[in-house]
């Protein structure tokens, strides 16, 4: 099943925007359909990668960008935060934490280049 999502992203270096290649809301959020259910394609990578979305809670990009997968540019904010004071907080941050590089390299089974950048044979 994670390949089913992950096949439908644009894998990229490990701090560049994962676009979602399938079908997008006018919003430009990704649409990915699992157990009978629309997800927002960003809300699922956050909890297939990081775990599950606190109640309440919306998943931001740090990014800006809304149809970007890549799990180092989620982070969890509410309605009322300013969701820039949020990602501003996480940005960068979290690709550069100890166990990173092994998240990314479960997600494709490929490993990191030294410089974060993706070996051949990932798009
Ligand atoms: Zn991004």
């Amino acid at each position: 099943m994670p390949d089913r999502f992950w096949s439908k992203v644009a894998i990229r270096g490990i701090d560049d925007c994962w676009e979602w290649r399938a079908g997008r809301r006018p919003s430009g959020y990704g649409m990915f359909a699992h157990e009978g259910k629309i997800w927002g394609a960003h809300r699922f990578a956050f909890t297939l990668m990081i775990g599950e979305i606190p109640e309440g809670k919306f998943v931001c990009h740090t990014c800006d960008n809304p149809p970007c997968c890549n799990p180092g540019h989620l982070v969890p904010g509410t309605a009322r935060e300013n969701a820039h004071d949020a990602a501003a907080k996480h940005r960068l941050a979290r690709s550069h934490e100890p166990g990173w590089d092994g998240l990314f390299q479960a997600i494709t089974g490929k490993q990191l280049v030294s410089g974060g950048a993706w070996g051949p044979g990932v798009e």
